[in-house]
């Protein structure tokens, strides 16, 4: 079984959202836990999330992606704006206990200059100051495409940062795959090499989730440009062969393209279409 989704508007609630899920025939999905900009969170419903988990369970969800704000940067030179970090990521870590055993994404950051050893200090200090041994959440750290100051187009600074986490237990990677083919990864035509470096660096163990958007820009344009499945530079025949490869079908897919909901439906028919079991 294929576990594909999209990401969703969490405007008008859980309940909301699992409806659109069903409509477009996803079986796991993701939002942004407040406005993608920063800002203020609605509080939790509990009736909303009771429903939500009800219609999860009829619908045989998997695991949903909770994506943090844009703005929320571990790694600025400002106090204020770590602080704003440290202050969102530890209320929505709270909020996702409501719904206990999901994924919470993030940007690991951008070090505006401060340098990428820095960038990764300040990073580990927030995670080991928020994470909590008895949280059900696990932290996902995603793949960048490396534009600006951007911590995470390594794989190699990913691991830094798991190595500096106390609570390794509570952390995972979610690959972007139109990210990763812009930093210079090249998953349509050496995706097995990719893979292989992966698991030496980080541990396969850790991909938890998977953002699959194909890309306007070519490979290695350290651009982040996402684009319709198929109608980019990743192509249809090297997502569908990265969907099928026996180290990765088993995760969740996460769809970040330009779409509607039937945008999106079309595009999760197609993948189902050309999944192998
Ligand atoms: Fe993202
Ligand atoms: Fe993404
Ligand atoms: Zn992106």
């Amino acid at each position: 079984m294929l576990t594909i989704g999209s990401h969703l508007s969490s405007s008008k609630g859980f309940t909301a959202m699992a409806q659109d899920a069903v409509k477009i025939n996803a079986n796991t999905f993701q939002f942004f836990t407040r406005n993608p900009q920063g800002g203020h969170a609605k509080d939790i419903d509990l009736s909303d999330v009771q429903k939500f988990l009800n219609l999860a369970q009829k619908n045989h969800f998997q695991k949903f992606v909770a994506h943090a704000p844009y703005t929320l940067n571990p790694c600025s030179d400002k106090l204020q704006t770590r602080e704003f970090a440290e202050l969102v990521f530890k209320d929505d870590l709270k909020r996702m206990e409501y719904l206990p055993h999901n994924y919470y994404n993030f940007h690991p950051g951008s070090h505006v200059g401060q340098g990428v050893q820095r960038g990764i200090e300040m990073i580990t200090d927030l995670l080991n100051k928020i994470l909590t041994p008895d949280q059900t959440t696990t932290v996902l750290l995603e793949t960048m495409s490396g534009k600006g100051s951007e911590i995470g187009s390594r794989f190699e600074e990913l691991r830094q940062i798991i190595d500096n986490v106390n609570l390794k237990e509570k952390i995972g990677v979610c690959l972007d795959t139109c990210h990763v083919y812009s930093a210079g990864y090249d998953i349509v035509n050496d995706l097995d090499n990719v893979l292989f470096q992966f698991d030496e660096i980080i541990g396969l163990e850790k991909l938890k989730a998977v953002h699959l958007n194909d890309s306007k820009t070519p490979f290695a344009s350290k651009k982040d440009r996402h684009e319709q499945i198929g109608k980019g530079s990743l192509g249809l025949d090297g997502i569908i062969r990265f969907i099928n490869h026996p180290k990765l079908k088993h995760l969740p897919f996460i769809l970040e393209t330009p779409n509607d909901l039937q945008g999106w439906a079309a595009e999760i028919k197609l993948l189902k279409n050309n999944f192998q079991p």
